[in-house]
């Protein structure tokens, strides 16, 4: 590829709202370009990392058995209806009407259309065990789309999904898809710790996440410095600090439940969900709505100090109808009134802070809760000072607290998607039998955004080679010179039969602009023709990553560097 004739717009401005690193280097290194609000332009050089990341996730897919498809992004209502999620999802469903005023989706995950191909298409054991994935933009109408490619509304996801025909045959697949990953994540490059996780939305029984340590992250993660133990603190098994809370102060407001029927029919309205819904707690906002806030936890509420807040939701009463009209998940943990907070990611607290306004007591529910006066609230950095260093439950180890990026989840998902849906197969007596699931997502841009979050300088990105968008950058040092373009031109032809992929700066821009670019860039190898070192008949080859220099002979660099 010529500079001269790509698109390859570099910014020597840090972008004022990129907050952190993967952000601001993907716009500086004309990478990505936003259109609205967690939604990119990948331009070329972007698009070609991109691809990098799926192709190893394709080979790895692949060679633990699973088979590509394409299913369709734009889903009808109907299936939805049927699993139930059309009601549940809250506001991340993107849902939308065509000019019949039919009902659909853009669809966040695809349990509901995998589970629709497979319940038509198979029918006997014998075609299991079956795994299938795809590649595809996914949409969420992420609350806080943020961070670039790590928090979109529109991405790019694998996502796969596994079909057996009894537990231990689900168990295989997960445990194929779960060594997929950790092979995945490791040709990325990556520093990352496989957790055990929540299973939230999505349902199910088990479930992992890989997370990739970065101080950026928005999860908080616990790992034993000596056995295998590791996990989200959204299911860590942590000592939970006896509550010394401040008692509820008197400025609060303390309003009996204004329709209790209401918080019933809400509660019985989500017991039909999957998820282990422990309580619901409806609040008053000052404009006079009604807020709901959902606590879940393993067990009864009552019995549980801490509660971790799943589901932020905004729920109107419609006559006996209950309308879900919002979701989200921000991270962390909340308690009623009186109890101690834990948000991990400081940035939350005060988006936290606005929906927690409620808190429950017998029949009862306080307004004007303040976070700091009434709540304690722990940061992440409290948390860690709290929880490094206490006992691992599983050994004689400690524990460690890590920030994370989720870029991969495993889940052992059970009947759930199978039996809502209808898909059964005969067994080897003839028999019905649900099918028993699993899905398996990747986010193909948070990956690559967090490959830039752990391989950066003050000066760019510093690419592992199996994602760099070109392995080798020829710098032309002055074009106008017939001798160096000459030699850099031949050395571009040689790189690219020998089936290196190369770019040629061949710009007509000065060496600082140049070699400033070629930093921004990160591409893994860089070599210089300029005229003093062709005198001598050589260039210079420069390793991006370390920063190691050497003169190469210029009739062979071509051959060295391949
Ligand atoms: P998060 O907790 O960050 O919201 P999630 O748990 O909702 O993610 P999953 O439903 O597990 O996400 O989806 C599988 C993968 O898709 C995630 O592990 C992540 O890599 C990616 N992903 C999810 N949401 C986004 C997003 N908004 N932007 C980019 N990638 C995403
Ligand atoms: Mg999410
Ligand atoms: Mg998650
Ligand atoms: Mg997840």
């Amino acid at each position: 590829m010529r500079y001269s004739e790509y698109l390859l717009p570099t910014l020597k401005e840090t972008p004022a709202d990129a907050e952190v690193a993967s952000h601001r280097l993907m716009l500086r290194a004309g990478m990505i370009r936003k259109v609205a609000a967690g939604i990119y332009n990948y331009l070329p050089l972007g698009l070609r990392s991109l691809r990098k990341v799926e192709q190893i996730v394709r080979e790895e897919m692949n060679r633990a058995g699973a088979h590509e498809l394409l299913m369709p992004m734009v889903v009808p209502a109907e299936l939805w209806q049927e699993s139930g999620r059309w009601q549940q999802y809250g506001r991340e469903l993107l849902r939308l009407k065509d000019r019949k005023e039919a009902d659909f989706c853009l669809g966040p995950t695809h349990e509901e259309v995998i589970t629709d191909i497979v319940r038509n298409e198979v029918r006997s054991y014998r075609q299991l065990p079956l795994n299938l994935y795809q590649i595809q933009t996914k949409f969420r109408d992420e609350i806080r789309p943020r961070f670039g490619l790590m928090r979109g509304r529109e991405f790019i996801m694998k996502d796969a999904y596994s079909f057996d025909l009894d537990d231990a045959g689900a168990d295989g697949a997960y445990e194929r898809m779960y060594q997929a990953y950790r092979r995945i994540f490791k040709r990325c490059g990556l520093n990352f710790r496989a957790v055990e996780a929540d299973t939230g939305n999505i349902g199910g029984s088990s479930s992992h996440e890989f997370m990739v340590l970065a101080e950026s992250g928005e999860d908080a993660i616990v790992s034993c410095d000596s056995c295998e133990y590791a996990a989200n603190v959204e299911k860590a098994e942590l000592r939970v600090p006896e509550s010394q809370m401040p008692a509820p102060s008197e400025d609060l407001t303390k309003v009996l439940t204004p329709a209790r029927k209401s918080v019933e029919d809400v509660a019985a309205f989500l017991k039909t969900t999957p998820q282990r819904l422990v309580k619901t707690l409806i609040v008053q906002t000052d404009k006079g709505e009604t807020l709901a806030v959902l606590l879940r936890g393993d067990r009864e509420l009552n019995d549980i100090k801490l509660c971790r807040l799943l589901d932020c939701a905004w729920i109107e009463m419609a006559g006996e109808d209950v309308v879900l009209k919002a979701t989200g998940a921000p991270n962390g943990f909340a308690g009623p009134v009186g109890l101690k907070l834990r948000i991990f990611a400081d940035r939350e607290v005060q988006a936290m802070a606005d929906f927690i306004t409620g808190a429950n007591d017998k029949d009862a529910h306080y307004t004007g809760v303040n976070l700091g006066r009434d709540c304690e609230v722990e940061t992440f950095a409290d948390l860690r000072k709290a929880v490094a260093g206490d006992p691992c439950p599983r050994c004689a180890g400690k524990l460690e607290v890590w920030r994370g990026i989720e870029v991969g989840h495993v889940f052992k998902l059970g009947t759930k998607y199978s039996e809502s849906l209808g898909a059964v197969v005969l067994d080897d007596q003839g028999r019905e039998r649900l099918l028993v699931m699993g899905c398996y997502g990747i986010g193909i841009g948070r990956t690559l955004a967090s490959a830039i979050e752990q391989n950066h300088d003050a000066d760019g990105i510093i690419w592992p080679l199996p994602i760099a968008p070109f392995e080798v950058l020829v710098v032309m040092l002055n074009p106008n010179d017939a001798e160096v373009k000459a030699a850099a031109e031949k050395l571009y032809g040689e790189l690219r039969e020998r089936g290196v992929e190369v770019l040629l700066d061949d710009r007509d821009e000065r060496p600082g602009a140049k070699f400033k670019d070629a930093d921004l860039l990160g591409i893994p190898v860089r070599l210089t023709v300029g005229a003093r070192g062709l005198k001598e008949g050589q260039v210079e080859v420069k390793l991006r990553a370390g920063g190691a220099v050497a003169m190469l002979p210029v009739a062979s660099a071509a051959g060295d560097v391949a």
